[in-house]
């Protein structure tokens, strides 16, 4: 836990979410502002800055992750498609430095990447 991080206290249940899915590793929630019908993050319990913060020691659970992420996509009924985003640092315009994985969904996504 970092005292500071905003997406601790989501994960911790000091700060309410919209809570889509949980298990001893991760922690998926509603966007707040979401960009698209379906828009959920999911994010580490443990406190992970981005994905320029990752090691070897943390390739289980991003693994563990991903399949959260297609199971979840699955449940919300996204059969025909959907974007899995991270955004790193400043110029990748994270906001939240706690790492997360954006699932995007419900209609057909831009075309633009950047
Ligand atoms: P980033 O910009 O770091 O890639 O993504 C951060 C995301 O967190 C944004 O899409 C933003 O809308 C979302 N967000 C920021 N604060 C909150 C909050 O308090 N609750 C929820 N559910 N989402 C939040
Ligand atoms: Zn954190």
């Amino acid at each position: 836990m970092s005292d500071d991080c905003l997406f601790c206290k989501i994960v911790n249940g000091d700060i309410p979410s919209n809570k889509v899915y949980e298990d001893e590793l991760c922690y998926a929630f509603r966007d707040i502002d979401p960009q698209a019908p379906t828009h959920i993050l999911v994010v580490p319990r443990t406190h992970i800055a981005s994905c320029a913060d990752l090691t070897e020691a943390n390739a289980a659970l991003v693994a563990h992750i991903f399949t959260v992420i297609a199971k979840i996509a699955r449940d919300e009924g996204l059969d025909s498609g959907y974007r899995v985003v991270s955004n790193v640092g400043p110029d990748g315009g994270q906001s939240v430095p706690h790492l997360h994985f954006h699932i995007l969904g419900g209609r057909a996504l831009s075309g633009r990447m950047g």
